[in-house]
């Protein structure tokens, strides 16, 4: 028979079938002591792994690529992996080699896959985070496309959501979700929202239409739920039936089949909170800087929880914060109140400190995916709920009252037996697997504690027992052991004739007689033989009875474990949040629903703690912004010199609303703040280049958003809009946006801008402003106050900045020429007057120093190309193209 057409081993055929079912997946075959990879995945997984790429058997006339990792060490290459994107399904052998053989020497050891590890479903702490969630999301469109609903699910803590809006506002509110993995209804991949929520999670994962069906997740949702109906969750649309039913079916199917253990779904609003899109994130940097990194955001910023989850709920607080007055009022409640007690404050501190993350250890152990250590984590957690608890006086605001009562032990009959049976059954620290054993405390269970004394203390039962034979015979007999018989005793010839005379060959068995030694065994020592041999594995057996006993105890107790995670991630993040006010001397700022924002002597929380730390000092600056145009300008116009602080005015404004209603104090001596329901923050000159987009054109694409977008209600921060385009089509474009801004979306806005031209619409537009930052020219070189004053600034300085960083003194004194030519009127006084101007022809050049500057007589081939190229028009590809092409021009010239 040819080997081509050879059939494939029955191990090569078994992987093939689980290859077959898994086709996007890498798949973690185990073979022993070993996972391993063949064909295509054991190139990409050696190639991402970088580990050796081996070769094992033929298959259809080839040699197999393989290569593997060691099972105990797996986690983190399958970490490294999922973190490269890839789907990891791991296919374990389900029974013991010994038992196949049974079947028969040919049998194959049953395997199955058991999970497919996708960046969306990760429950691993090797895996996650600790101090940001993993969302799984799921965006589905109603039919027209204008209505959509977005589920979210988070496998590592339960949590199971939905919203229903335009997918435009739900592609704002993913933005603040931290998704991992994204699933999108195959057809509709290519929709701009779709393309928007998957360039925000970067994995995205197709499903087909029918999982969709709201019929088929509503059974499912219903079965998963073991409920009649899911009235009792909310009322759900058949459209965020379909969203939450995607999601749950795809945890379904990753967890080869088993139920999902999410908590029951919620149906949020999105009415309920502030509104912010991915670009403002980005700029207004509240999870994240700009860079990517959580240092130097606003959350790292205000961080003092002490524990991951409170971490991961202050990060959900800042990402999502409120728009109803009572409920942000509830939050600032329970702030004033730990701020207020510094001693309340520091006991509640010490009970959190070392609390573990309680809801990821539970929806490890719901999944059946936990270990010991997951069970001393809760036992940890509740024990610093006690602590907690303990520490609670008499009356609290309403937050923090509701919290206490769940996490009070006394409360709770459910935790405080929990608590109590873990304390008593576990070690002080346990190991991370239940096959290793060991984790039970000894005087826990009689039963483990004879195995465990049987299999510890062999040798002491045997001493009691040889001297138990010894004295019932007379006679000094010895027991001893060996691989053949076990235990036996062991008798001279003539201690073994009284043996084996009556009455003492009742007890005594005869096992064999040796030249000087007769051997002898009793029923007793048969008794101890088999239970020594065995107490090791009844010793692990019983272990795992008592592990499965605490696991099923934790899984009763999983509402009130839930709402006590919850209730101690809520302590974390107010006491944290009192500290930083404390710390930052922040206020309570006052909310309405009017339409006014009116601050004084703020600060830029982040900017400020920098200077802070590099012994700077922050120059506060207030803001009054009023949308009806009463108490203050509904748009303040922003100038004053390059790095005087105009950006961080605007953004600390911003932020201060952000902060506000998520429940934070605020860093200013004062805020009162109407609700603001939508924030946009828009930064001139960003490149997307992921998006094939100039600069100018991404700038304009969110002006536009902002413009169709905001209502009497947003809060607009624009800094420098205009500017990546040809000086007067920029000064129109701002023109024309601060006019809108004013007059059709009349909402609250700051507007910084280098157009000085602008300041003149404070005369023309009834609830317009300036303001500047101030700067002082001091001995030839520049004083920035960073204090912001009413009116425009007088002049913006850009030439002595650039002399700051460092521009050649010569560029600096032709600047300077060209400046005092356009300003003696060859430049635009006032845009009602702009004729063309010839920007360059206004001076005369000053004759260029003969040795550098000497002009060739004619221009270059680069010159002239160079001539003709239109930056603004360029995509970021055809810049690039260009470069090619210019500098092949310069080494072929
Ligand atoms: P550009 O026009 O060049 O973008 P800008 O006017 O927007 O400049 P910022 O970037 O806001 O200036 O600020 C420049 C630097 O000045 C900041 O990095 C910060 O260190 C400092 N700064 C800004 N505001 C203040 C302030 N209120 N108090 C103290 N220092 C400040």
């Amino acid at each position: 028979m040819n080997a081509a057409v050879q059939a494939p081993t029955p191990v090569m055929a078994q992987y093939l079938a689980a290859k077959e079912a898994q086709p996007d997946a890498l798949l973690f075959f185990r073979m022993g002591d070993f996972y391993e990879l063949f064909f295509d995945d054991a190139r990409t997984a050696a190639g991402a792994l970088d580990i050796a790429l081996t070769k094992r058997g033929q298959h259809a006339g080839e040699e197999i690529p393989m290569c593997g990792v060691p099972a105990h060490a797996a986690e983190s290459y399958i970490a490294r992996l999922v973190r490269k994107g890839f789907r990891v399904a791991i296919c374990e052998q389900m029974e013991d080699p010994a038992e196949a053989r049974k079947r028969g020497s040919k049998a194959v050891v049953r395997r199955e896959v058991i999970r497919v590890i996708t960046p969306g479903t990760l429950t691993e702490d090797t895996l996650l985070d600790p101090r940001a969630a993993c969302r799984l999301a799921a965006l589905v469109y109603g039919a027209g496309g204008l209505e959509a609903a977005l589920a979210w699910a988070d496998v590592s803590t339960g949590e199971f959501a939905v919203m229903a809006a335009s997918p435009q506002r739900l592609v704002d509110e993913a933005a603040g979700l931290s998704i991992g993995e994204v699933l999108l209804v195959d057809s509709t991949l290519d929709r701009p929202a779709s393309r928007a929520l998957a360039a925000l999670a970067g994995a995205v994962t197709p499903r087909p239409a029918i999982k969709a069906d709201a019929r088929s997740a509503e059974r499912a949702l219903l079965e998963g739920f073991q409920v009649g109906s899911l009235d009792g969750f909310g009322a759900f649309e058949r459209i965020e039936l379909s969203a939450l039913g995607l999601v749950y079916d795809y945890i379904r199917s990753t967890q080869a089949g088993a139920l999902p253990r999410l908590s029951p779904p919620v149906r949020l609003e999105t009415l309920a909170v502030m509104a912010i899109d991915a670009t403002t994130r980005a700029s207004l940097e509240i999870e994240r800087t700009q860079r990517g990194t959580r240092e130097g955001s606003l959350l790292a910023a205000l961080d003092r929880t002490v524990t991951a989850a409170g971490g991961r709920l202050l990060a959900g607080w800042l990402a999502r914060p409120l728009v109803s007055v009572p409920d942000i009022a509830a939050r600032h409640d329970a702030v004033a109140v730990l701020l207020e007690d510094a001693g309340l404050r520091a006991s509640l501190r010490a009970g959190l400190r070392g609390a573990p993350d309680l809801s990821r250890a539970l929806a490890r152990l719901q999944l059946g995916r936990g270990g010991p250590r997951d069970l001393a984590a809760v036992r940890a957690a509740l024990q610093a709920a006690g602590r907690l608890a303990a520490a609670r006086p008499p009356s609290l605001p309403g937050l923090l009252e509701a919290a206490m009562g769940r996490l009070d032990p006394v409360a709770v009959p459910a935790l405080s037996r929990l608590v109590a049976d873990l304390e008593r059954a576990l070690v002080d620290e346990p190991g991370l697997l239940a096959r290793d054993g060991g984790f039970i405390a000894p005087g826990a269970d009689a039963t483990l504690d004879e195995a465990r004394a049987l299999r510890d203390d062999a040798r002491g039962l045997i001493a009691a027992l040889t001297a138990e034979i010894s004295q019932e015979t007379g006679q000094n007999l010895k027991i001893k052991y060996n691989g053949l018989f076990g235990f036996f005793i062991e008798a001279t010839p003539k201690q073994a004739e009284a043996l084996m005379a009556p009455p003492l060959n009742a007890t005594f068995i005869h096992r064999q007689t040796l030249a000087g030694a007769v051997r002898f065994t009793t029923s007793r020592l048969i008794e101890l033989d088999s239970k020594v041999s065995r107490a090791g594995e009844m010793a692990l057996a019983r272990e795992l009875e008592l592990f499965a006993a605490l696991v099923e105890a934790v899984q009763g107790a999983e509402a009130p474990l839930r709402a006590a995670a919850d209730a101690l991630a809520l302590v974390d993040v107010v006491q944290g949040l009192a500290d930083w006010a404390e710390e930052a001397s922040a206020v309570r700022p006052q909310l309405d629903e009017s339409t006014q924002l009116v601050a004084s002597a703020a600060r830029h929380p982040v900017v400020e703690g920098m200077l802070r730390r590099t012994g700077g000092v922050f120059t506060a600056n207030g803001a009054a912004l009023d949308g009806a145009g009463e108490a203050g300008a509904r748009l303040t116009l922003v100038t004053g010199p390059n790095m005087a602080g105009k950006s961080t005015y605007l953004r600390q404004v911003a932020l201060l609303a952000v902060m506000a209603q998520a429940g934070s104090f605020v860093p200013a001596a004062r805020l009162e703040l109407g609700i603001v329901d939508r924030v946009f923050s828009r930064v001139g000159a960003s490149d997307d280049l992921s998006r094939g987009q100039s600069t100018f054109m991404v700038e304009m694409v969110e002006t536009a958003a902002i413009l169709n977008r905001a209502g009497p209600r947003a809060l607009v921060i624009l800094d420098e809009i205009g500017r990546g385009t040809a000086t007067y089509d920029g000064l129109a474009i701002a023109w024309a946006v601060a006019e809108h801004l004013h007059d059709v979306n009349r909402c609250r806005a700051l507007f910084a801008t280098h157009y000085h031209e602008l300041t003149i619409l404070s005369e023309r537009l009834g609830a317009c402003a300036n303001v500047s930052l101030r700067a002082r020219e001091w001995k030839d070189g520049l004083v920035f106050l960073h204090e912001v004053t009413p009116g425009p600034a007088d002049r913006s300085y850009g030439v002595q900045v650039a002399r700051l960083a460092g521009l050649p003194a010569r560029a600096v004194e032709r600047a300077r020429a060209v400046l005092g030519a356009l300003e003696n009127g060859a430049g635009p006084a006032r845009p009602g007057s702009l004729d063309d101007l010839p920007l360059f022809a206004a001076f005369t050049p000053p004759p260029p120093a003969p040795a550098v500057l000497a002009a060739p007589a004619a221009p270059t081939a680069l010159e002239l190309a160079l001539a003709d190229v239109d930056p603004d028009s360029l995509s970021p590809r055809e810049a690039l193209d260009l470069i090619y092409a210019l500098k092949k021009l310069g080494t072929e010239g």
